[in-house]
């Protein structure tokens, strides 16, 4: 098959004491999300969607949070190597398309700064990369703000 879509899906915990990095950038806030990496919620959705798109399994089995490798780890990381398997696979990036939802901090300021960041990650053009985000709207884990979620999708494509 020629194109190949792929989705992820990552939910973290809100934590007082850690800093808020997402889409491999440090966001000011009064709290980060917590986890055994760097905790990064959008790569890690767009890791699980690149992965997805190779019915290569999920960042779990690649990076398992039991591995201490990972404690604190770059997601940057992560997302390059599940990339590289992309490119093993004879397969370049389409597009990504991801939406994060989470009640605050307002993130449209760093949204650029995000698809910059990813673009560069991932050698690819900025077009390619779009980084949409929402709330809750005060409902559920999300608008409690117990924690945060991503959902993201992929496209690759087979290199002619
Ligand atoms: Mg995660």
């Amino acid at each position: 098959m020629d194109i190949r879509v792929g989705f992820g899906y990552d939910v973290h915990k809100w934590s007082d004491d850690r800093p808020l990095i997402l889409g491999g950038i440090t966001i000011p806030h009064t709290m980060g999300l917590y986890g055994h990496s760097d905790a990064d919620v959008l790569l890690h959705a767009i890791t699980d969607a690149l992965l997805g798109a190779l019915a290569l399994g999920d960042i779990g089995t690649h990076f398992p949070d039991t591995d201490p490798a990972y404690k604190g780890a770059d997601s940057a990381l992560l997302l390059a190597k599940a990339y590289e398997l992309v490119g093993g696979g004879g397969f370049s990036l389409g597009n990504i398309d991801a939406t994060i939802v989470m009640e605050r901090p307002k993130l449209l300021p760093f949204i650029p700064a995000m698809r910059e960041r990813i673009a560069v990650i991932l050698a690819v053009e900025l077009d390619q990369v779009s980084i949409k985000a929402t709330t809750s709207e005060r409902m559920g884990f999300i608008g409690r703000e117990e924690g945060a979620a991503v959902m993201a999708t992929v496209l690759i494509k087979k290199n002619s």
